[in-house]
């Protein structure tokens, strides 16, 4: 039984976590003192000004896209039938496989829970965001294929 599950979520493709919910849920609630954080890393804002993105006008804050994924975020944790007092919200900015590893650490998790790749990619076994944080974590990785 796990006590710290960290759940990293890839918002830009909600299907994609439609495949995690029940094996969180069922590792969630094996007892009632497991705490699941979420865990969704945005690119850093300049990444995003420097593909252009079709923002003809002004370029977002970073606030404005961080509120904006802090409410696709929320409504994909929303799925998740967990108690809401065992449920932590994350969101930074920078690299997936390093902010996942660095949260790992800090809130000593004891499970990761990684879905493998998007499903349209059916040539990988392992997307690389998920090879990294199977090879690099010092805790147990679920895998979910
Ligand atoms: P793919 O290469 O098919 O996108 P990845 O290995 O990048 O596959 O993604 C696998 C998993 O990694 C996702 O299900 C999610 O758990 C995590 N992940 C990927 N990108 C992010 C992100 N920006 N924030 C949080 N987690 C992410």
């Amino acid at each position: 039984m796990y006590h710290s599950i960290l759940v990293p979520i890839d918002i830009s493709d909600p299907e994609f976590t439609q495949q995690l919910i029940s094996h969180v849920e069922t590792q969630a609630n094996i007892t009632d003192v497991a705490h699941v954080h979420f865990l969704t890393v945005i690119p850093a804002f300049p990444y995003y000004a420097s593909l252009g993105l079709a923002y003809s006008g002004e370029a977002p804050s970073q606030e404005q896209i961080k509120n904006e994924a802090l409410s696709k975020f929320s409504e994909i944790i929303d799925k998740f039938d967990i108690p809401e007092e065992r449920i932590k919200k994350h969101i930074v900015s920078g690299s997936p496989k390093d902010e996942i590893l660095r949260l790992a650490d800090s809130i000593r998790a004891d499970l990761i829970v990684i879905a493998s790749h998007r499903p349209d990619i059916m040539t990988y076994l392992l997307g690389s965001t998920a090879a990294a944080v199977v090879r690099h974590a010092k805790c147990s990785v679920l895998v979910v294929r």
